[in-house]
């Protein structure tokens, strides 16, 4: 086992108690020792040193059975790091700041272009022009495609076409990047921000737009599998019967029958839109789209229930272009899901849209996983 010197001991309680406070905020100097083991004396230079820094900060509550009297609570400071976010979409990217209490603001949307080299040149425009603005401390992709996370190289994103592409080959930056798949990011989102995921350790968050993806939690450490691909559920077989091939050479994928390029084919009328994405916003909206959506939940119901089957997960959460959906879409949709998994499996576990409202998932998620990375490094 490793020894550690009493100001390495020092930096590991300090970044504790902040990661402490990242999940329960606002939190009393109390409460951090009884979550910590510290003496109370500890906890307080500690908490004092994170004041000094700008961590965090002191709020007076007012307490409900002690009229008048102000309880100090410590909370997280928002400006104490930002970084730059980036949601690469098929078609549309946006871009915004990411703050240390877990939110984000938006700038700005744009096309995504579908030449890497032009895309990172815009990147890299906002980004000059941003900084000015705010002291950005680190550039965060979310992509929609596989992410070798160490090296920073998308390995494949099928749907904009990008193989291997180096993101540091096309960005020199003074400062760090990220980069990870969108649905690891949002299921890391989703756990920082939803109550009823606080307790909860093994999580699956599917995200259904263009492709499928999943984000897997398991006993609170995020699963990438061995070389990046894990959670590449849509490309497991739902119909050993078709004839038509899925981009990764095989037949009768989930992705095939799940993804919402699937809904637009199969619905029997004419919708307006520029792109699959908008097709899907105004095809949702057709009072008589429903048989069309609900045959499409069944597709999605036998994906998920393999999830649940295969991993028995405390919670399934739904999200990607399923965010938004109809009442009637998700209640099918989650009594399908029961339907087909094993009653032990799925028994208990959690199954809902996400928390949040479209591409938010993955921009948060940037967000949290530079979080992560900052308090990781902090010296
Ligand atoms: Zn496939």
């Amino acid at each position: 086992m490793k020894k550690y010197n009493s100001s390495e001991i020092k930096k590991l309680n300090m970044k504790n108690i902040l990661r402490i406070l990242h999940i329960n905020n606002p939190i009393s100097r109390k409460d951090i020792v009884k979550l910590t083991d510290l003496r109370p004396s500890s906890v307080t230079r500690l908490t004092r040193e994170l004041i000094e820094k700008g961590y965090i900060y002191e709020e007076g509550i007012y307490e409900d059975n002690a009229p008048g009297r102000k309880k100090i609570l410590l909370n997280i400071n928002k400006e104490a790091f930002i970084s730059l976010i980036v949601d690469v979409g098929v078609n549309e990217t946006i871009i915004g700041f990411g703050y240390f209490n877990g939110y984000v603001e938006i700038l700005k949307k744009i096309l995504t272009p579908k030449d890497p080299e032009e895309f990172f040149y815009e990147i890299k425009k906002f980004y000059m022009k941003y900084k000015k603005i705010k002291n950005i401390k680190i550039l965060s992709f979310s992509i929609p495609g596989l992410v070798d996370v160490e090296k920073n190289i998308i390995l494949l994103a099928p749907n904009l076409g990008w193989k291997n592409v180096n993101i540091e080959q096309f960005l020199k930056l003074d400062i760090p990047i990220l980069a990870d798949n969108e649905a690891n990011l949002s299921v890391i989102a989703e756990k920082y921000h939803a109550k009823d995921l606080k307790n909860i350790s093994n999580i699956v968050f599917v995200e259904i737009r263009e492709g499928i993806g999943t984000g897997i939690i398991i006993n609170n450490q995020l699963y990438r599998g061995f070389s990046y691909s894990g959670g590449e559920f849509g490309h497991t077989v739902i119909n050993m019967n078709s004839k038509e091939q899925c981009h990764c050479s095989r037949q009768g994928c989930w992705e095939q029958y799940g993804s919402i390029l699937n809904v637009i084919k199969n619905y029997e009328g004419i919708i307006e839109g520029k792109d699959p994405i908008e097709k899907f916003e105004n095809l949702k909206r057709q009072p008589n789209a429903k048989k069309t959506l609900l045959n499409w939940a069944e597709n999605n119901a036998i994906g998920m229930a393999n999830i649940i089957n295969a991993l028995n997960p405390e919670a399934l959460i739904i999200g990607g272009e399923l965010s938004d959906m109809p009442i009637y879409f998700y209640e099918y949709l989650i009594k399908k899901i029961r339907e087909n998994s094993l009653p032990f499996s799925s028994k208990k576990t959690i199954i809902r849209p996400t928390i949040f409202k479209k591409y938010n998932s993955n921009l948060v998620g940037a967000c949290i996983f530079s979080i992560n990375k900052h308090i990781e490094e902090i010296k």
